[in-house]
């Protein structure tokens, strides 16, 4: 990279922008590069795995699929000719930091949180504890989480924390193996979980009902359910009329609504049951003896005037086989770049990096794992508005092999397998058709290395 005076882009010395992780914040960068006119520009979207969406293929609930249409606009952007997917392709390693400031102006981080926060109590690393970011990982098919053995064998899940993921994991554990077929959870978690002998999910918040942090539609679901009854103790969602009074955000009313007919309800005898608890802590992970879940000790609480919860010195014992910790995912950091162990995120200012220039980042590793889809995209917008700012007032570091062919040529030097986004969109087109043979939305091919398979036989195909 050099340094210069104002470099003017121009469409055949375009900014070239290298984003780094395809999911929704990554997607939106791109497609805030693309509408406006000012500057032209050049995206290259990388992903170390071969498929494109990030949490919208892998974290949203297999049974959520309204929410993931949200692709149909993604599909767009990286469709765009001055937009390339580049896939299989791992920060770090495949494209060095290094090599990233050669062959690009400017580099947009958005490698969203994968890892996940603990609680720090005894027995969390027992066998059947786990965090909900690897359940979900499971059951939606990542590569990375695909060959884990996931025994089911709990009649009694908890799982810890009271925000959408916590009902995600829950709902999944508790839905009818015919409510889970219409939604595109991976061939192998439906075998499991058809097999699950589950019978109590206890969905457990540290506070009260006004502190929790879910909305108001993913909490219906659970009155919804074929094979489940909601389950709530009127007394642990009991609130005053001077608390209530204060409440502002209507879904916080909505969700006390929900609970408190959930409460006024005698369960239908279902097969199952969801206990949503709160005012609750986790405090130890109990051992059978032979390294594996037998319970989870917990503290009853109470609020303090700050709203905080206060152990009360009251203990009980669920009767539990495994425990899914929902307390909220973690950023993880990238070779070369800063990062706020801390916080889980890189240290920025209004999304441009901390000590270096054209360097910006956007949502997750941004801002903390908080907020829907959507949120993303006006953080993007943001970000990339500061990307722009820099670029028009020349303070862009130029790359110093800035062309697509540099980048091809690099990779293919290093061997790398880049999935495009044609690769991509063969193996969409045939995941929905293997699924519609089997009467399901989808039938996700989860193995990397499938995928990779999958792209050799169209090359062939495309030859032959
Ligand atoms: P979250 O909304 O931040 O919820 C985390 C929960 O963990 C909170 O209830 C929190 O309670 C609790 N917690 C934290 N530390 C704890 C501890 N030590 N012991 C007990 N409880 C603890 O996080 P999330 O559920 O992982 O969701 C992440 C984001 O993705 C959210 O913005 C969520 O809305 C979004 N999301 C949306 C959907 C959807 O739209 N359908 C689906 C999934 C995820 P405190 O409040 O007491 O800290």
């Amino acid at each position: 990279m050099t340094t210069s005076s104002v470099q003017h882009f121009t469409p055949e010395r375009p900014l070239r922008v290298a984003v780094i992780g395809s999911g929704p914040s990554g997607v939106f960068a791109t497609e805030a590069l693309l509408k406006q006119t000012d500057i032209p520009v050049q995206v290259d979207v990388f992903d170390r795995l071969p498929t494109p969406y990030g949490l919208v293929r892998y974290g949203v609930a297999p049974d959520h699929l309204t929410i993931k249409s949200v692709t149909k606009g993604f599909e767009k952007t990286l469709s765009d000719p001055r937009v390339r997917f580049l896939g299989n392709v791992e920060f770090g390693t495949d494209l060095t930091y290094d090599e990233a400031r050669r062959h690009y102006d400017a580099i947009i981080y958005t490698v969203g949180a994968s890892s996940d926060r603990r609680l720090g109590i005894p027995g969390e690393d027992l066998r059947g504890s786990m965090s909900a970011t690897e359940f979900v990982a499971w059951y939606n098919g990542h590569p990375d989480a695909a060959a884990r053995e996931m025994v089911l064998n709990a009649t009694g899940v908890a799982v810890v924390g009271v925000g959408n993921v916590a009902l995600d994991v829950s709902r999944i554990l508790a839905k009818t193996v015919e409510e889970l077929r219409e939604s595109d959870i991976a061939a192998h978690a439906l075998t499991a979980l058809e097999q699950s002998p589950v019978r109590d999910v206890w969905v457990l918040g540290r506070r009260g009902p006004l502190q929790a942090k879910f909305t108001t539609k993913e909490l219906r679901e659970f009155g919804e359910l074929e094979g489940a009854d909601p389950v709530v103790n009127p007394e642990e969602i009991a609130v005053s009329a001077a608390e209530e009074a204060q409440v502002t955000d209507n879904v916080v009313k909505k969700n006390l609504e929900v609970l408190r007919d959930f409460a006024g309800r005698t369960p239908e005898g279902k097969p199952r049951r969801v206990h949503l608890r709160f005012l609750v802590s986790p405090v130890e992970i109990l051992d059978d003896g032979q390294g594996h879940v037998s319970g989870l000790k917990v503290e009853r609480n109470r609020l303090d005037e700050n709203g905080n919860a206060v152990g009360t010195g009251e203990y009980e014992v669920l009767p539990v086989q495994m425990v899914l910790r929902s307390v909220g995912y973690k950023g993880v950091g990238l070779p070369g770049v800063p990062f706020d162990e801390q916080r889980g995120v890189i240290p920025n200012t209004e999304g441009r990096v901390e000590g270096r220039t054209g360097e910006y980042t956007a949502g997750w590793i941004k801002r903390g794992p908080s907020g829907v889809i959507g949120t993303n995209r006006k953080d993007a917008v943001d970000t990339v508005a500061q990307l722009l700012a820099d670029a028009q007032a020349g303070a862009l570091p130029h790359a110093s092999q800035p062309s697509r062919e540099a980048v091809d040529t690099l990779l293919r030097q290093k061997g790398v397998e880049v999935y495009t986004f044609a690769d991509w969109q063969a193996l969409d087109a045939h995941e929905v058709a293997q699924g519609r043979a089997q009467g399901r939305p989808r039938a996700k091919v989860v193995h990397k290395h499938e995928m990779l398979q999958h792209r050799q036989r169209e090359m062939q195909q495309a030859e032959g």
